[in-house]
């Protein structure tokens, strides 16, 4: 192997891709310098993405399941919300996370420069301290991970605070009245869900014929049952024509064929439509870097771009845009760079929906398998039948095994359900090994557990679920 501790790498953007794969790097023996605007690394997903999120998603979950609670002979009064309370518990999160990836950072010896990075030429970065004093450096190497941002339709740009992103939504400033959210997407509804929990009036509206557009249809059910309750209304087939401020709120008109009021007036509007990489860094034109026609800067499966001394990892390369897909190619564009012989080239990465159900998946979909024409076998174990689902009152749940009939292979795993999020990682570490639907139906899972249910579906495959009436092979 090439001695590469001489190299010098610099990290362009402090997120989960960016600060993985310095640290890594860092960890190699290279030298690293990261860049990023914050005051310590965590990027979108700790400031304004996943954890934040994730820290008031729990909160609602909690508001939620003491509402429930008078099904089960508990009677709690209406909760008393401290906003202010609630935003600083939530700061709270991100700042001990982000402080903690600092203290990493300095241990690491990683020169952490705050401020931004724009190319000079494929090997020089002019970086803006955020305290203004400016200089240019040369390295060896330099991984791009500047991530992506909230996607803005044009038409639908109104610069009042009644408009939010994502990022001003997690501000939480206030809980509105009412609140439209535009699009049906996992953000979308994420954000719905808090804001309903804390007293909110919440309305999506979704272009497309379901939510979740690319989620197995089964899956995105029972979600949407319960979001029909919790929400004030869900409008698919639906796009939002035009927006207007006035005194009272803004004034939204609907375009569809199901649409029964044309115009109706929201206090606030969060436009949650997709997100687009940060591709456009100043002076990347001086490089040999390309970009593809949707905007994602194009790697190779070492995340190599064009230009043989750049990488590039994380949202800003491509879908799905999510953190441990940024995390996992971090790793293997550092190690590729100290000259180990990978490949980012995983079977599956899952993607996880944290409103309430869950939702869960992981390698091939049966969506996916359709628009293949792949022949596949389906084996679902329904939680009315999982003893822990009726402990927790949440029968609702579903799990199935995607599996291929010639080899009985796992190929793709889904689940809704209460906190499938924590149990898909079984599925993805079954693909990942080549599990056989065999192999998971024997391996014995505890009980009464969710994760049983795994292993059921695996038995409904084999006709041998004993918790079901259904003796047959599907
Ligand atoms: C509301 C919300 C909830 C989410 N929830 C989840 C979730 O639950 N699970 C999940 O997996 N994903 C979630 N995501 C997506 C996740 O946040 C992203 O996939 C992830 O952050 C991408 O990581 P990244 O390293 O590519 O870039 P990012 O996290 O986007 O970080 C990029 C960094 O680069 C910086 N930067 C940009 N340009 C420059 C420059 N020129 N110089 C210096 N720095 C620059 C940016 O300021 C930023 O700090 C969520 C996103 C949002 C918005």
């Amino acid at each position: 192997m090439a001695d590469t501790t001489q190299l010098s790498v610099a990290v362009i953007g402090g997120g989960p891709g960016g600060y993985a794969a310095a640290f890594l790097a860092a960890d190699l023996g290279l030298k690293v310098t990261l860049i990023d605007p914050e005051i310590n690394p965590g990027g979108v997903c700790l400031y304004r993405g996943c954890i934040p999120s994730k820290a008031l998603l729990h909160v609602a979950k909690l508001i939620d399941e003491s509402r429930h609670a008078s099904n089960w002979g508990i009677e709690y009064a209406d909760p008393k919300i401290d906003l202010p309370r609630l935003r600083s518990w939530k700061e709270g999160v991100v700042k001990k996370l982000t402080g903690g990836l600092g203290i990493l950072s300095k241990q690491r010896k990683v020169e952490y420069i705050q401020g931004k990075a724009a190319f000079e030429n494929s090997n020089t970065l002019h970086i803006t301290r955020s305290n203004g004093t400016e200089n240019s450096q040369t390295f060896d190497r330099i991984i791009i991970a500047t991530g992506s941002r909230p996607s803005i339709i044009p038409s639908l740009k109104l610069e009042t605070p009644r408009m939010m992103d994502s990022t001003s939504a997690l501000d939480l400033s206030e809980v509105p009245g009412t609140l439209l959210v535009i699009g049906g997407g996992y953000i979308g509804l994420e954000l719905g869900t808090v804001y309903a929990a804390l007293g909110c009036k919440v309305s999506v509206v979704e272009m497309l014929s379901g939510l979740l557009p690319g989620a197995d249809r089964d899956l995105v059910l029972p979600l949407h049952k319960r979001l029909e309750k919790g929400f004030d209304s869900i409008l698919l087939n639906t796009t939002v024509a035009a927006v207007k401020e006035e005194p009272n709120g803004i004034r939204v008109t609907f375009d569809g064929p199901e649409v029964k009021e044309r115009e109706k007036v929201f206090d606030k509007v969060l436009v949650s439509v997709g997100r687009k990489p940060n591709s456009e860094i100043p002076g990347l034109d001086k490089t040999q870097v390309k970009i593809g026609p949707r905007g994602f800067i194009q790697v190779n499966k070492q995340l190599q771009t064009d230009d043989p001394a750049i990488y590039a990892i994380g949202d800003v390369v491509g879908e799905p845009m999510l953190a441990h897909k940024a995390s996992h190619e971090g790793r293997t564009a550092a190690e590729a760079i100290a000259g180990h012989k990978v490949a980012f080239e995983p079977n599956a990465i899952p993607a996880v929906v944290f409103t309430d159900p869950e939702i869960a998946w992981c390698g091939l979909t049966e969506t996916l398998a359709q628009k293949d024409n792949r022949e596949i076998k389906v084996a679902k174990f329904p939680w009315a039948a999982s003893g822990r689902a009726l402990t927790i009152d949440r029968t609702e749940g579903m799990t199935k095994l995607i599996i291929d009939p010639q080899t009985e292979r796992v190929l793709g795993v889904g689940i809704v359900g209460a906190g499938a999020g924590e149990l898909i990682a079984e599925g993805v570490l079954a693909i990942e090994m080549g599990a056989l639907a065999k192999d998971v139906a024997l391996t014995i899972h505890p009980h009464p557990t969710l994760s049983e249910t795994v292993m059921n579906s695996a038995e409904v495959f084999f006709g041998t679920a004993t918790d079901i009436y259904r003796p047959k092979r599907p």
